[in-house]
């Protein structure tokens, strides 16, 4: 060891250190006694302080120093009840360490720190832990289900579907709220999303919570809708323009396949060529095509005068979703869009404006929500990322602890030493 020396304080209260050494593996071992003279009875509650002998050895794992893994090594003292029969003894409960767990306190919550974001198997290999250390982590600090206890006002409500696998219909709903802070917190993981499952949910949420509840986000799938108006009637109920412009694209890609195939049928085999990647320049947002696509969609425009209408209607939807305006100034801009729809002929948003129509309040209360904040935006971000990472997680119970950690887990697990002031 060089002859460098530093002196750090253990961030543990109530112990002396005995002894410092390095393993083989050059790890830090700490060898520690707690300083405190009494524990309290197992069977009476009472303090005690009749020492009664010392368990066994235990060695945890604890935050590491300078890059070593470090371990802190001590036997936790018995004591005696002389107050209840036959004078039962109690091992002392350290408040840095829980009986059972391989891992102090605080590296616990280390490793939680690391799995904001990452994966199990990632943190083990960087932290040289086995999985189930890493994971037995998250079964002690993180709770399978939400605390209602922990909130006093939930605001806005979010419904959102995961596929479980790729390309897979078995959905699970994640239930997060955005609170007035602009936190979004996690409050269930729903097994499918029937509406008898929604519905279950949303009655377990304590009714004084309810009444804080004042939005609720979602796509448009009836399960949701239905439930949301049953059992939360007060609520606004806004489905995200992300949700809209998916349904109002599909209908002008159905016309983009007819028009390929016809145009497959009357253009020469280089003139049809120059169309290929059709697909992405009609479903991306003009601003964002490249040269080359911008070319492909001019010239699909040209040869297709149907679609060429199809696309400037489109265009003209999209602005009304861009703009900052209210609610009813978007009413009347949208009526007049159908209007416009009607009058060209074009027939490919049909389905949508069914839509359109059916869920007329929830699709406009869109530009109330965003008025007041951006929450739309904010929640879809999360939800993207946190989709991506969820493929495989298939016990609902882990898939909540994930989530949990994901949304909170750099709030509760920062690591700030108690010396620090
Ligand atoms: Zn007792």
């Amino acid at each position: 060891m060089s002859k460098a020396q530093v002196t750090i304080p253990l961030a543990i209260p109530d112990v002396r250190v005995l002894k410092t050494e390095f393993n083989q593996s050059g790890d830090l071992v700490i060898t520690v006694e707690s300083t405190k003279a009494e524990t309290r009875c197992r069977k009476c509650g009472r303090g005690i302080g009749k020492f009664h002998g010392h368990g066994n050895w235990m060695t945890v794992r604890y935050l590491p120093v300078f890059g070593r893994g470090c371990y802190l090594r001590y036997r936790p003292r018995r004591y005696q009840c002389l107050e209840c029969d036959e004078h039962p003894t109690t091992t002392e409960h350290l408040d840095w360490h829980e009986p059972g767990s391989p891992h102090a306190a605080s590296y616990d919550r280390y490793l939680l720190l690391q799995l904001v974001n990452s994966t199990i198997e990632d943190v083990s290999i960087k932290e040289q832990a086995s999985y189930d250390s890493v994971l037995g982590a998250l079964e002690r600090l993180i709770a399978t289900e939400v605390d209602w206890s922990q909130y006093s006002h939930l605001g806005t409500l979010g419904l959102d579907e995961i596929a479980l696998k790729k390309g897979h219909r078995d959905f699970v709903v994640i239930v997060t709220a955005r609170l007035a802070d602009g936190q979004v917190v996690l409050l269930g993981v729903l097994a499918d999303r029937r509406k008898e499952t929604v519905a279950k949910f949303l009655r377990s949420i304590p009714e004084p919570l309810k009444n804080t509840i004042h939005t609720a986000c979602c796509d448009m799938y009836e399960g949701y809708l239905e439930a949301l108006r049953e059992d939360l009637p007060k609520v606004r109920v806004v489905i995200d323009r992300f949700h809209v412009a998916k349904t109002y694209r599909e209908g002008l890609d159905n016309l983009r396949k007819r028009e390929m195939k016809r145009l497959k049928a009357q253009l020469s085999e280089s003139e049809y060529k120059q169309l290929k990647g059709s697909l992405w320049a009609v479903r991306k947002r003009r601003e964002d095509l490249n040269e080359a696509q911008t070319q492909v969609l001019n010239l699909l425009l040209e040869y297709s005068p149907e679609l060429k209408a199809a696309y400037a209607l489109l265009e003209e939807l999209t602005a009304i979703f861009d703009e900052p305006i209210s609610k009813r100034t978007a009413q009347t801009k949208l009526r007049k869009w159908i209007e416009h729809v009607i009058a060209s002929g074009v027939k490919c948003f049909d389905d949508f404006i069914k839509t359109l129509k059916r869920l007329w309040e929830p699709i406009t209360n869109y530009f109330v929500a965003r008025k007041n904040s951006a929450f739309v935006e904010g929640l879809n971000n999360k939800i993207k990322v946190l989709k991506r990472r969820c493929y495989g997680l298939f016990n609902l119970k882990h898939f909540f602890q994930r989530l949990y950690l994901d949304l909170n887990g750099y709030r509760l697990f920062r690591i700030r030493p108690p010396y620090v002031a």
